[in-house]
């Protein structure tokens, strides 16, 4: 594909740290019944390899958000286009998402899920760009910190393409007309 540039995480790397992530989560969640919840629709890959790592009885549940604004940037306005179809209080919620960049959407969503009293909410992220935080947010669990360079595979896409790519990659810049910011 020629659009895509170098391999920032290799397939391999990815799946010794979703493997670390769910020895984790299955060590703190002991004992108690899991609600992961998954961010549509990126999140749907590292999702699937997570749970099975996970050695708890885990329930799964997804929302769909979408950040109003163009190309490659969040704008912080989220819309939500898929609840959840569970009712969250009173449980133990897991949020799993792929990749947080100025962690808008998640701070809106952590606050929205807040709001209906679970137990307690926690935020996995398979990837963080530090470099361009805009809120601050505690993410309990995170596989990777990576550069301001906007990443596709593993779920991650570019105008729906290339969710498939098993390691996670650089696009191009070319691709989309510039820097990731
Ligand atoms: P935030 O609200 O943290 O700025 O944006 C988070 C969302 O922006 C992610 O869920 C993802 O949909 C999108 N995003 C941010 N950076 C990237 C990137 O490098 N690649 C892809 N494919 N999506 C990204």
């Amino acid at each position: 594909m020629p659009e895509i540039g170098p391999v920032l995480v290799p397939a391999g790397e990815i799946q010794r740290k979703v493997r670390e992530l769910g020895e984790r989560i299955t060590r703190d969640y002991a004992g108690q019944n899991l609600l992961l919840v998954g961010i549509l629709r990126g999140a749907f890959v590292v999702l699937s390899d997570l749970i099975r790592q996970i050695e708890i009885p885990c329930e799964v549940d997804f929302m769909e958000v979408s950040s109003y604004g163009a190309g490659t940037t969040s704008s912080g306005v989220v819309r939500i286009l898929k609840d959840l179809e569970e009712d969250i209080s009173g449980r133990h919620v897991l949020i799993v998402e792929d990749i947080i960049d100025t962690g808008l959407t998640l701070s809106y969503l952590r606050r929205s899920l807040l709001a209906r009293k679970p137990a307690s909410l926690e935020i996995c992220a398979l990837l963080s760009k530090p470099a361009r935080r805009r809120v601050e947010l505690d993410v309990k669990y995170l596989g990777f910190e990576i550069p301001d360079e906007f990443v596709v595979g593993y779920g991650l896409d570019y105008a729906g393409c290339y969710r498939n790519l098993p390691d996670i990659c650089i696009l191009k810049p070319e691709v989309f007309g510039g820097a990731a910011s």
